[in-house]
């Protein structure tokens, strides 16, 4: 159960959190995100269909745009057990970046009998060059409540609780007045619209750490400890939220369910392109004419996307490089920017989809600089709990920045290899992987440019 006194603030209490709480408090002017535009290729949408209406963020707005008659629907006509099939006829994944079939992860929390079983909505979008769940959050978060009542049916739970990003303090309070709105309407509490199913939602802040966007790092945060991410197994649909089994959504994910509730799981699978079910929403930053979040088909093309919607880069100018899943993914470049947005095409570039940021970098920019300001980042946010990762992020910034002493540049090479193949294979959860990435994209795409870079760093007769 949640506890008491000040659970409702930041949980994982970190240095300097209370400083920047002051900042939130005080300085913070109230900013929402902007709409998300109308894709220009006319391509029907399900997360961003209706988030455009007007006063779709309320709930009489939402409500007038068919807001919450899925949850109507099913509690009237199905069974848990019709949702959890609905949802993996829908082919749906985690739109956060496991992509772990999402109905069969509810069919495993549902199958556990102890209780109370909880849904946990990923909120902590902390990837650089991501921003598609706060938008989804500032403009129609009532579509993210009713996905976590439809979960918490399809499996059993009894509570739910959204995990949001420190650093969106309007968006907590959107989400505050949203989850009031649904309690006052009968939505949410004991005996949902007269039913036997009762769901209450908590919402809670993180304090602004990376890690916790890894789920198990997520939970510990939730209980109060220290957010390391967890050995898995056992995994959280078994030992999650206080060691019970615990459904961990990301914020698009359950965004995506009352639409496939209303339309239908064919509905759903048709939307995708070339076999792919569904869509994604893409936070595209950057280098490009129109940044934005757009919605787009499993299976669509990178360029297509780039260039006929989102206008490319700057007149003269061309696009160098791509970085996939925020920064996680490495770089995209070259002959390779020639994909469709599928996790198949995109990992046989060495690289994944992930949480769906690119961000575009065209060809004024240092790419080396740009690494070791990724790099920079994952050591700063490195949790520290396995050394390849803790002091394999430093040194590989080190190298990047020219930092460290070098004799000759095939020294270099070889370090940079070797850490980043040692972080890759040792790591204890994703952000080791994704640090490495980034160094071996570097050095597989922009070899010249890390010759130049050497060149200033290596000493001349080396
Ligand atoms: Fe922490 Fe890095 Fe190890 Fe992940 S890989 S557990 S972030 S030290």
């Amino acid at each position: 159960m949640p506890c008491a006194g000040r659970c409702d603030d930041y949980i994982p209490i970190l240095k300097g959190a209370q400083v920047l709480i002051g900042l939130a408090a005080d300085n913070l002017q109230p900013k929402l995100s902007p709409l998300p535009v109308l894709n220009p290729g006319g391509i029907e949408e399900c997360v961003l269909a209706e988030i455009r209406k007007p006063n779709r963020s309320n709930i009489l707005g939402y409500r007038q745009t068919g807001g919450y008659d899925s949850l109507i629907r099913m509690l009237d006509l199905m069974r848990p057990s019709d949702v959890v099939q609905t949802v993996k006829d829908s082919q749906l994944t985690g739109r956060g970046g496991a992509g772990f079939p999402t109905g069969l992860k509810w069919e495993t929390v549902g199958k556990e009998s102890r209780q109370p079983k909880t849904v946990v909505c990923n909120a902590d979008e902390g990837e650089p060059g991501c921003f598609k769940d706060r938008a989804i959050l500032d403009h129609d978060p009532h579509v993210v409540i009713e996905g976590m009542l439809i979960a918490g049916y399809a499996a059993g739970a009894t509570q739910g609780f959204i995990y949001l990003r420190y650093e969106y303090p309007e968006t907590f309070g959107i989400l505050s007045q949203a989850v009031d709105e649904a309690e006052e309407a009968g939505f949410l509490g004991d005996g949902i619209l007269g039913s036997d199913f009762s769901f209450q939602i908590y919402i809670r802040r993180g304090a602004g750490a990376y890690i916790c966007g890894e789920e198990s790092s997520l939970l510990n945060s939730l209980e109060g400890k220290r957010p390391f991410p967890r050995n898995r197994p056992p995994y959280p649909v078994t030992h999650g939220y206080q060691d019970l089994p615990t459904i961990v959504n990301n914020v698009e994910t359950l965004a995506s369910v009352p639409p496939i509730l209303r339309y239908g799981a064919g509905w759903y699978r048709g939307l995708g392109l070339n076999g792919h079910a569904g869509t994604k929403v893409i936070s595209l930053s950057g280098d490009i004419q129109r940044p934005g979040n757009y919605e787009v088909p499993i299976g669509f093309s990178l360029s297509t996307l780039l260039y006929d919607w989102a206008g490319g880069p700057e007149i003269g100018r061309s696009i160098q490089a791509v970085t996939m899943a925020g920064i996680s993914g490495g770089f995209l470049a070259g002959a390779d920017l020639d994909i469709t947005l599928d996790d198949p095409c995109i990992k046989a570039k060495g690289s994944y989809l992930g949480s769906g940021g690119i961000i575009v970098f065209d060809d004024r920019r240092n790419m080396v600089e740009v690494a070791e300001s990724a790099m920079s980042f994952f050591a700063e946010e490195s949790c520290g709990k396995c050394f390849p990762c803790r002091i394999g992020t430093q040194r590989l910034s080190e190298r990047l920045s020219g930092q460290a002493p070098v004799q000759a540049a095939a020294e270099w090479r070889k370090e940079v290899e070797d850490i980043s193949q040692t972080m890759r294979a040792t790591s204890a959860c994703g952000l080791g992987t994704a640090a490495s990435l980034i160094t071996e994209s570097l050095v597989r795409y922009f070899s010249d440019q890390v010759d130049r870079h050497l060149s200033s760093i290596v000493p001349p007769d080396k």
